[in-house]
């Protein structure tokens, strides 16, 4: 008996050895991940998508206790309309993308998009529907061509450059050394701000989520930049849900609602012309970027130094 009982018990003991090693292993990489990854219910089922409307419920959040960014902000996206999030720098209009995208739970309020809590549905599934541009998009080390069709794999070689020629940057690829096949990313050629701005949109095309997120970037692009990207996300975001974060306010006038975040809450919400009647924060927002001279708004057109 004892004969027989010695493999076991020995096997107990390494069996409970490499799973405590698994476990501390599990915690280092927790203490690794700077942002924790929110967890899937274990019945969450799939979102079943419908017409795309999006509500934030009484909406609370905070990254540290104590400093609230977002305290029940409540706001609905309709089915195919563009809803504009303006505020003061660090006022959470990235922090409503980075919810909605699930990044993080809510600590109060829900979001739902058709009428189903992100929060109750398989990650994977929520974010099937839904293409974020990025204030900062991420270039791999690989060419041009396989950056773009990250956008969706299974793409085509013609797929990616029609992708690519609406989001205005076919031609800036071809005029490169190796045309598509040119190495960017942190090994290769460094794109500009806005020509990385156009790769992201180009993947979006390819994607071609229901709903679309644009987190757009701070930094002022040349007028003729701003235009070309405007035109081609017009073409991406007519009749999809779109939720756009805006720091300029000359690319969200047609919004069909704007919001504008001010100490957590929404201070104001409206068109641009009922915001502009209401002379309110908004309307001196605007009135402040209508005063910056044009000289003072930078080209981000230039390739960066490596
Ligand atoms: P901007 O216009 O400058 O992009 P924003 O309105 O998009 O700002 P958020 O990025 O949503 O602002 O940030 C809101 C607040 O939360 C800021 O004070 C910011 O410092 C803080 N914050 C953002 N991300 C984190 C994080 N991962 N951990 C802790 N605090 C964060």
């Amino acid at each position: 008996i004892i004969q027989l009982y010695t493999p076991l018990n020995w096997f107990g003991t390494y069996y409970r050895m490499i799973q405590s090693a698994f476990i501390d292993m599990e915690s280092m990489f927790d203490l690794l991940t700077e942002e924790k990854e929110v967890k899937d219910d274990v019945n969450a089922g799939d979102l079943s998508f419908t017409e795309g409307r999006v509500d934030f419920q009484n909406v609370c959040f905070s990254y540290t206790a104590g400093t609230e960014i977002l305290s029940e902000v409540s706001f609905t996206v309709m089915p195919g309309q563009t809803v504009a999030l303006v505020g003061p720098s660090g006022s959470g209009k990235s922090t409503i993308i980075r919810l909605l995208f699930r990044f993080y739970d809510v600590q109060g309020g829900c979001i739902l998009i058709d009428g189903q809590d992100i929060s109750k549905v398989r990650q994977n599934s929520l974010r099937s529907y839904i293409g974020v541009v990025p204030q900062d998009t991420v270039l791999f080390n690989d060419n041009i061509r396989e950056n773009i069709r990250y956008g969706r794999i299974s793409a085509s070689d013609q797929e990616v450059e029609e992708a690519a020629v609406a989001a205005d940057i076919h031609h800036k690829i071809l005029s490169l050394p190796d045309g598509y096949n040119t190495e960017v990313g942190e090994r290769g050629l460094k794109l500009s701000g806005g020509e990385k701005q156009r790769v992201a949109i180009a993947r979006t095309i390819l994607k071609s989520p229901r709903i679309i997120l644009l987190d757009e970037a701070t930094s002022a692009l040349d007028s003729q930049t701003e235009r070309n990207i405007q035109a081609s996300l017009a073409k991406v975001c007519a009749n999809h849900t779109t939720l756009v974060v805006a720091h300029r306010l000359s690319t969200i006038i047609s919004s069909d609602q704007i919001l504008v975040l001010q100490d957590a809450r929404i201070a104001e919400r409206g068109r641009h012309e009922e915001l502009l009647a209401m002379g309110g924060l908004y309307a001196a927002m605007w009135l402040k970027q209508q005063q910056t001279p044009e000289s003072e708004v930078s080209t981000e057109e230039q390739p960066q130094e490596p």
